[in-house]
């Protein structure tokens, strides 16, 4: 079979060779197991299932929650000769009559069909007359109620197994963060499939995060130095500002349009296939625009504004460079979008434990923002990864940045988690730290303990700060599962005995009091 794996790879799609564990994957699924597929954007997901699909009897039915995706890779595998469908809103009854005839004949190698439709009970059961080669699960990730794609059908796709145990499955998805890994799992029902978890390293981006001071002229220096003929996308937080900034750039002389979902869909359409198809476009946009995009030539992403988490950072940025050449991400941070970002959460529908969670995952990435270690180890190890050196690709490593000695504040901070029993948040351990007096402490007795009141020399901000730039480092950990507590880690040991040093980035807010800076 590797070898028909190898021939269907060349034959079909052109390629000379797998990448990375492709060809495990394929194997594994071709000979009927259940599998998970953790692979970065661009890692190249789509043949673990195309190949299996091809090699197994039946149509390999794929769900997939983007229309616009199905649309493309129905289009790119049947200029390949692949005999592939797919079946969403968007089809008329007669065009949807014949996808579900040739799926009856037969004559179907791939069936890429909306979750919502495939669990019709009249989809259903055109299933149980014919033999699905394998189930693919695209974006699994949309399963976790606690991320941004959530979408309720994907929680009823265990269905697909009790109704067909026999019949191979494989999620995938580029979101690779422990909880959301544990959800898929869960909700899936795929405690048996194996997992295959890639290397989220993107090697040939260079990670930047600036200080925001004036967004505009950064954004047009780094473009006019670095970008002047390159395909880019600008991300910022609202409509309003795409359309100012692209309108911005436009009057200095790029090739910029807008994209938000204020456009309507042909509208949007057009635009992105402008910038699919064009040199030196630049695309202005909110997150709406982006997943399922694949120009490999995307030279850099720029952040205008905080992206929600880390995941999404490096999903956004995770669309420069996929053709492996180097390029950008470029981001620009001020504390003011971690206040917008959080009266976002705040003022949001949501549950109050989801809100926690929202905000997690924002600390994390301003831990990202304000670390000093390298920015790829940091961002590798949010989604539990150890990058044995510094990347000396990143801003950090190639620029040093202004940094205080924070061991003793380390210690303190850490101590304080520990001695408070690692459930408590930031702010109520900053409380204890400086020794206030509040309901909170006295009804937990934390003026008791042996930290309270030690660390008057640094101000509630700057401990909090302190306790990002910690959970960045890995030194203290979130407790996502819980009420969202820090909890000390493993690494947390030689940092308390004295034994590591720490060093943390000056937070700008020192600045912006008068302190002395050295570096500017
Ligand atoms: P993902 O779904 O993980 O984001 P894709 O499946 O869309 O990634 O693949 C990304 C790109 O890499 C596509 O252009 C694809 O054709 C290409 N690709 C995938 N596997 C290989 C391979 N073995 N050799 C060469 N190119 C590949
Ligand atoms: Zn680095």
């Amino acid at each position: 079979m590797p070898d028909q794996a190898q021939d269907i790879l060349s034959r079909v799609f052109g390629y000379p060779s797998f990448r990375g564990a492709q060809q495990r994957i394929i194997e594994h699924v071709a000979a009927g197991g259940d599998a998970l597929v953790l692979m970065p954007t661009g890692g190249g997901k789509s043949l673990c299932y195309q190949i299996p699909a091809l090699l197994r009897p039946g149509t390999g039915i794929v769900v997939s929650p983007l229309i616009a995706l199905m649309q493309d890779q129905v289009d790119a595998l049947k200029q390949l000769g692949v005999r592939a469908a797919f079946l969403n809103s968007s089809l008329m009854p007669a065009e949807q009559q014949r996808v579900e005839q040739a799926l009856l004949d037969g004559s179907l190698d791939l069936l890429y069909v909306a979750p919502e439709r495939l669990l019709t009970e009249r989809f259903l059961a055109l299933l149980e007359r014919v033999t699905p080669a394998l189930f693919a699960i695209d974006e699994a990730h949309c399963v976790s109620q606690w991320g941004h794609d959530f979408r309720p059908e994907y929680i009823q796709l265990d269905r697909l197994h009790q109704r067909w145990p026999e019949i191979p499955r494989i999620a995938l998805t580029a979101t690779a963060d422990a909880p959301t890994r544990n959800e898929i799992v869960t909700r899936l029902e795929l405690g048996q499939a194996e997992q295959f978890v890639s290397s989220f390293d993107r090697p040939n981006i260079r990670y930047r995060i600036v200080e925001k001071t004036q967004p505009r002229r950064q954004l047009l220096e780094f473009l006019r130095s670095e970008h002047a003929n390159d395909a880019g996308i600008v991300y910022c937080l609202s409509r309003r500002k795409v359309d100012d900034t692209a309108e911005f750039l436009r009057a200095q002389g790029f090739d910029a349009i807008a994209y938000h979902a204020g456009h309507p869909p042909e509208e949007r359409r057009a635009r992105q296939a402008r910038f699919i198809q064009g040199d030196a476009v630049v695309v202005v946009a909110t997150i709406a625009f982006g997943m399922g995009i694949d120009k490999p030539d995307v030279r850099f992403v720029a952040h205008l504004d905080l992206p929600k988490s880390v995941e999404a950072y490096y999903q956004e940025t995770g669309r420069a460079g996929r053709d492996g050449l180097p390029a950008d991400g470029w981001l620009c941070y001020g504390l003011g979008d971690v206040v917008t970002l959080k009266q976002i959460i705040d003022k949001g529908e949501a549950e109050e434990r989801f809100k926690r969670v929202e905000q997690h995952k924002l600390d994390a990435l301003v831990g990202l923002c304000e670390t000093t270690e390298c920015r790829r180890r940091t961002l590798l190890n949010y989604f539990g990864e150890q990058l044995p050196e510094p990347c000396g690709n990143c801003d950090t490593c190639l620029t040093p940045v202004d940094t205080w000695d924070g061991s003793v504040a380390a210690q303190k901070a850490l101590s304080c988690i520990y001695r408070t029993g690692q459930k408590f948040g930031a702010t109520h351990l900053a409380d204890v730290l400086l020794g206030k007096a509040n309901a909170r402490i006295q009804r937990f007795g934390h003026d008791q303990v042996s930290t309270y009141g030690i660390g008057k020399e640094l101000n509630a901000n700057q401990w909090k700060s302190v306790y990002r730039q910690l959970v960045a480092a890995g030194f203290a950990a979130v407790d996502v599962e819980g009420y969202g507590g820090l909890r000390l880690t493993e690494q947390a040991r030689p940092v308390l005995r004295g034994e590591q040093p720490v060093r943390l980035r000056r937070d700008p807010e020192h600045k912006a009091r008068g302190e002395r800076r050295t570096a500017q």
